[in-house]
């Protein structure tokens, strides 16, 4: 794949780890050898996957002038903060509208992300209720600062469009480069599947290197035929980007959606079990609303024998520990 012809920016340092997690692998009894990718590592203030994104999305921004990026998510967003974090790098400001998804969930003086957004200094902080149409609200802080003679940029959540999502066929590429270095075939990978960029991302690009290895995704939101079809849409449209001749498939994106459990941020006690179970035998953080159901869904997946004994199956972890220290609670009555 060729992705020279898009503006980016240079925020990785080069490939993320892929390790094998013996302890955990045998902790599941053994038939299944587990392996992570440690997205989880990438730069950016906290690590996690919209970093790889926001290379694409930041420059898009710079070439077409902007001095200033708004963007949206829920109260304690991975991705406000690492826009937070790259936007002080690049010294743009950075506006945020977040989405109380969870009724009386924002809290101003709540740890976690939201504790970082201020240290990473956003200019504009806007608390909409759940449900309420972010574009539109995005929309509307633009005018205003356009309007104030700013040259305002907007990030959709997740920087899940056709431009973020391309920072995940460069780490479908990099994966399948580094698995031919290792000498490591792996079966099946497994990813969260959220605003969608990263599935669809890992999809497009598993296909323009052929690849074949089948991804999975694991819902944190929506039902699984929702979430497929929303992953399908971005993932032809990346796909005609760039120019993947094989295009996609609608059987090849997959999604599981019996971890999301009363809904999205809301704990499960799956969750609380698969961020333990990751601490305490690879001494690797998972976060609450995503890696950590995620990890649930692989969990459950092992042991239903759902992967034939012998396979390999690598874990795609996407970040978000800091979320963490906003739900300490959850973790401490489980
Ligand atoms: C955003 C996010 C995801 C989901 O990625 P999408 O591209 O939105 O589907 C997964 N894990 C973490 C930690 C995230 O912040």
């Amino acid at each position: 794949m060729n992705f020279t012809k898009f503006p980016r920016r240079s925020y990785l340092q080069g490939p993320t780890p892929i390790e094998s997690m013996p302890s955990l692998s045998e902790a599941l009894g053994g038939d299944v050898n587990l392996y992570i990718k440690r997205d989880d590592l990438l730069p950016g203030s906290g690590g996690g996957n919209k970093t790889r994104k926001l290379e694409f999305c930041i420059a898009d921004a710079l070439e077409k002038g902007a001095d200033a990026i708004i963007t949206c998510g829920a109260v304690q967003s991975n991705h406000a903060r690492l826009t937070a974090a790259w936007s002080a790098k690049e010294g743009l400001d950075c506006h945020l509208i977040l989405e109380e998804r969870v009724k009386g969930s924002y809290k101003t003086d709540a740890s976690g992300n939201n504790f970082l957004f201020e240290l990473l200094d956003v200019k504009s902080i806007a608390v909409v209720a759940g449900g309420s149409d972010m574009m539109a609200e995005m929309s509307k802080k633009a005018d205003a600062l356009a309007a104030a003679g700013k040259k305002p940029y907007i990030i959709p959540g997740g920087a899940s469009n056709a431009i973020g999502a391309m920072g995940y066929a460069v780490c479908a590429e990099e994966t399948m480069g580094q698995l031919n270095e290792m000498r490591l075939a792996i079966d099946h990978i497994i990813v969260p599947s959220g605003s969608a960029g990263t599935h669809a991302g890992m999809a497009v690009g598993m296909a323009g290197v052929n690849g074949g290895i089948p991804i999975s995704g694991v819902n944190v939101s929506r039902p699984k035929d929702v979430q497929e079809e929303i992953v399908y849409k971005l993932s032809q449209e990346l796909a005609e980007k760039l120019g993947v001749k094989s295009g996609i498939a609608r059987e090849d994106i997959v999604c599981f959606d019996q971890y999301v459990g009363p809904g999205y941020s809301l704990p499960t006690e799956s969750m609380v079990e698969a961020v333990k179970l990751f601490a305490r035998t690879e001494a690797v953080l998972l976060d609450p609303v995503y890696s950590g159901k995620a990890a649930a869904g692989l969990i459950d997946l092992v042991r239903k024998g759902h992967f034939p004994a012998g396979s390999n199956v690598l874990f795609l972890h996407t970040g978000g520990s800091p979320a963490l220290y906003a739900y300490m609670d959850t973790f401490r009555q489980g």
